[in-house]
């Protein structure tokens, strides 16, 4: 019997991409790892301490980056982290493994309190348990994972999870959360490939849409959310980890993808992710900005349309 529903994404064993996407073989790792021309990162970069910006009465929302794929959004009455990781590596053990080059925007301790935790894939630069278990320890906050995840938490001794395959949605508090497709994978060990869904959110509050797209290539996936979901008021996207291309391109999207999805979501404003914190792959730590602002010169979007913030630094969506 099989774990899950058979689906378009679920062949009873194995999840997998709407769109066929290449196989992650030893082989081409290996071919990765041979061929790599990598571009070293800075040991440790030194942000100057952004303070918290609160959410106010004219506000719809704030995001704040944390860094990586992890934004604490402050929304009225409620505050979710996505992709919380505060371990000081990606990585399943703590002495090797993509290392943080830079402190989290927002001290642990300095959180508010926390609602929702959402949680892209199982990837350890998205799921950290330690950090999962901390949060669980300080709020108890509820968490939303992807389909075949839940156990992993609930073993670590968190006991409000929920778990949800693509396009189901489910009611917090005031707010509305869909679980949407990306085109990745998942893995956390050798013997669990694509055991686990991978995914975005969509989290509504009344008329107010976010969009926190996880870990994704592009595809027509982000057209399909807008026909479907409608269009989101802020979009998190992901820029980083994206060379080399023969490798990471149906995986990661580059700047230039991420502007395609930024448009074709129709999202009002976008805030770039995934990229200046942990060095997964070869390109230079500021090579995605500089990519950004060509890209968006290509496609003639305004940098105060798609931004980047610094770490710890805050947007806020006025009503
Ligand atoms: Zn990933
Ligand atoms: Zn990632």
């Amino acid at each position: 019997m099989s774990r899950f529903k058979i689906s378009d994404h679920y062949n009873g064993k194995q999840f997998y991409n709407l769109t066929p996407t290449h196989n992650e073989s030893l082989y081409t790792v290996l071919k990765w790892k041979l061929t790599s021309k990598r571009i070293k990162w800075p040991h440790w970069i030194e942000d100057e301490a952004i303070p918290l910006s609160p959410i106010t009465a004219d506000d719809k929302s704030v995001c704040t980056w944390v860094g990586h794929a992890c934004f604490l959004i402050q929304l009225k009455g409620m505050n979710i982290l996505t992709d919380p990781v505060y371990a000081k590596r990606a990585s399943p053990v703590q002495f090797a493994g993509p290392k943080r080059v830079r402190a989290a925007g927002i001290p642990f301790e300095s959180l508010p309190k926390i609602d929702l935790v959402l949680v892209s894939h199982n990837h350890y630069d998205h799921l950290d348990l330690a950090t999962l278990k901390k949060l669980h320890e300080k709020d108890a906050p509820h968490f939303i994972v992807a389909l075949g995840d839940k156990k992993l938490l609930v073993d670590n001794g968190i006991s409000s999870v929920q778990e949800m395959d693509w396009w189901e949605e489910t009611n917090f508090k005031e707010t509305k959360i869909h679980f949407l497709p990306s085109q990745h994978w998942s893995a956390r060990g050798l013997h669990d490939k694509c055991h686990s869904l991978w995914g975005g959110h969509m989290i509504s509050q009344g008329d107010h849409k976010i969009y926190f797209g996880g870990d994704s290539g592009y595809s027509d996936h982000f057209l399909q959310i807008k026909n479907k979901i409608g269009t989101p008021d802020i979009s998190l996207i992901p820029i980083g980890a994206y060379e080399p291309r023969w490798f990471m391109k149906d995986l990661h999207m580059n700047p230039d993808d991420a502007v395609k999805a930024h448009l074709d979501l129709g999202s009002k404003k976008s805030l770039a992710m995934h990229y200046g914190t942990f060095q997964l792959t070869d390109e230079a730590i500021d090579d995605p900005l500089k990519d950004l602002s060509l890209a968006l010169e290509k496609y003639g979007v305004s940098d105060s349309d798609f931004m980047s913030l610094k770490h710890g630094g805050s947007f806020h969506f006025k009503a």
